[in-house]
């Protein structure tokens, strides 16, 4: 059984990742941190193998550090901080504990930004729209960052600004949008539950302990 701690607990990914684990029978729900469940995560960490993080930009670093010093591995879904300077911080300590990280842990997302890398190379200008829930606090998206590094790396020419749609209703959607000489190709996917995460966090638990680096970026280094 591998011992899991969701951080962020309360919140609307953090439950359904409670949820998902509890109905893993090959993980246990070994503990809840939130602030609206008056849980630290300090008070959770002697429990945990792996903890999980759907917090916020703010609170998401500081809640890695503590499982690194701690020796918990940690599988973080919150967007919008500075990874680059937490990537650094982990390289540079003395751990055994993993640390991995996706912009987005749903398979089609993932699909989406690999098909986009893809085309890039033949079709190189083009534009992202991503759309979410009037709740997600960063903009743009990690997902949509990603795919721009993504498509820049590969050749492509990914126009400014990323446009970020913020309404009620949505959940997590993007639309890389290529145009050529007469014609143009959409690539887009929608995330239209939560449920749609979950396979890809609970892939994310089982294999972070195995990881070689302490820092991984991208559920594709899983699949
Ligand atoms: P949410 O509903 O606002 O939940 C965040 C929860 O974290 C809240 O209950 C919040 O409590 C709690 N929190 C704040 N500080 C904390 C701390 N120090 N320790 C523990 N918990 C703390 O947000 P969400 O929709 O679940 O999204 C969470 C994050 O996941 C966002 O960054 C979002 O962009 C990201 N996300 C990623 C993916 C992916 O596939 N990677 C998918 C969906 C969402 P308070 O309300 O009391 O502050």
């Amino acid at each position: 059984m591998i011992r899991v701690g969701v951080s962020g607990a309360a919140g609307r990914m953090g439950e359904t990742v409670c949820e998902a684990v509890t109905e893993a029978d090959d993980l246990e729900l070994a503990g809840r941190a939130d602030p609206a469940l008056d849980a630290p995560l300090a008070g959770v960490l002697d429990d945990c193998d792996v903890v999980v993080d759907f917090t916020t930009p703010d609170a998401a670093p500081q809640n890695v550090r503590e499982c690194v010093d701690a020796g918990v591995h940690a599988v973080v879904g919150t967007t919008g901080f500075d990874l680059d300077a937490l990537r650094t911080e982990v390289e540079g300590s003395d751990t055994n504990a993993r640390v991995f990280v996706a912009p987005n842990f749903a398979i089609g997302a993932v699909l989406m930004m690999q098909m986009a890398r893809e085309a890039a190379p033949h079709m190189p200008e083009c534009e992202i729209v991503e759309l979410h829930d009037e709740r997600k606090v960063d903009a743009p998206s990690g997902t949509a960052k990603r795919t721009a590094d993504l498509i820049r790396e590969a050749g492509g020419n990914v126009h400014e600004p990323i446009h970020s749609v913020r309404l009620p209703g949505l959940v997590a959607h993007q639309e890389v949008i290529f145009g050529g000489e007469g014609q143009t190709l959409s690539i887009r996917h929608d995330s239209i539950d939560r449920h749609s995460f979950m396979p890809g966090v609970l892939l994310a638990v089982r294999k972070v302990g195995e990881l070689d680096d302490r820092v991984t970026v991208g559920l594709e280094h899983l699949l």
